[in-house]
């Protein structure tokens, strides 16, 4: 069966969680974002969570080990069978190599912003404690203030979402996982995505994405598709 593993790489704030949700439901693949699992974890309070926990709220990046766990485990589960978008993961050379054993990898999309952009999306982001939507508090407001608009759930502001710890966060995207860019690029990996436009204009972003990935297909040749594989992933099938 032909699959999509794609990565999505990027600044913390610069929206990658909004975008792939959205190339999720297009191309019917899950959205995996390891922050989600780490906070999940926390929240309940399991043994990964007990351990990431202080890395999370503080800014700094959790142990590749217990990252890497929760990513194997999730991986593996049947809904990854026709491909996966991963937000959030690899985020070090390490976990890079990590993945590499596991799953091929078609795509990497690097979503890039200006810092003012980055900023601005960080410092206004509201997230549904139920369904996980994610709001802003000028760019995207919910219809009623503190709910969530999909499920009427509450919203709230992450704990590392202070500007203290936005700082760190940064920090350590810059000396962590910004070499990933490098390190994809030279493996012929790499789409560069310019997320400056605003969430109104968040097609702009997307067609990118689109074009990015229907070139998977075009370079690999035709003849490895049948048609309904084909159909299950292409850009324009699932409109
Ligand atoms: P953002 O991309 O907006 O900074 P995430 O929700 O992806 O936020 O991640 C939140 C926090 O979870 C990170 O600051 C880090 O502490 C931890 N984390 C997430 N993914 C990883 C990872 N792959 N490796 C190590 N830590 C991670
Ligand atoms: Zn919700």
């Amino acid at each position: 069966m032909r699959t999509l593993n794609i990565i999505l790489l990027g600044a913390p704030g610069v929206g990658k969680g909004t975008y792939t949700e959205i190339l999720s439901k297009k191309y019917k693949i899950p959205h995996i974002s390891s922050g989600d699992l780490l906070r999940e974890a926390i929240e309940k309070r399991t043994k990964i969570g007990k351990k990431a926990k202080k890395y999370v709220n503080e800014g700094e990046l959790a142990p590749d080990e217990i990252v890497t766990q929760l990513i194997k485990e999730r991986l593996e589960k049947e809904d990854c069978k026709r491909g996966f978008l991963l937000d959030g993961f690899p985020r070090t050379v390490v976990q890079a190599k990590t993945i590499e054993k596991l799953k091929k990898i078609d795509k990497v999309l690097n979503f890039v912003a200006s810092e003012e952009v980055i900023m601005d999306r960080l410092s206004g982001r509201r997230i549904c404690k139920e369904c996980g939507a994610i709001f802003h508090v000028r760019n995207v407001p919910p219809k009623v203030e503190g709910i969530c608009d999909k499920c009427g759930g509450e919203l709230y502001q992450r704990e590392d979402e202070t500007p203290e710890v936005i700082r760190i966060r940064m920090q350590e995207y810059e000396k962590k996982t910004k070499p990933l860019v490098d390190y994809y690029r030279k493996k012929g990996l790499l789409a560069n995505i310019d997320a400056n436009p605003p969430i109104e204009e968040v097609e702009k972003v997307i067609s990118q994405c689109n074009r990015e990935i229907s070139k998977i297909r075009k370079s690999e040749g035709k003849s490895f598709f049948t048609e309904s594989c084909f159909k299950a992933w292409h850009p324009f099938s699932s409109e």
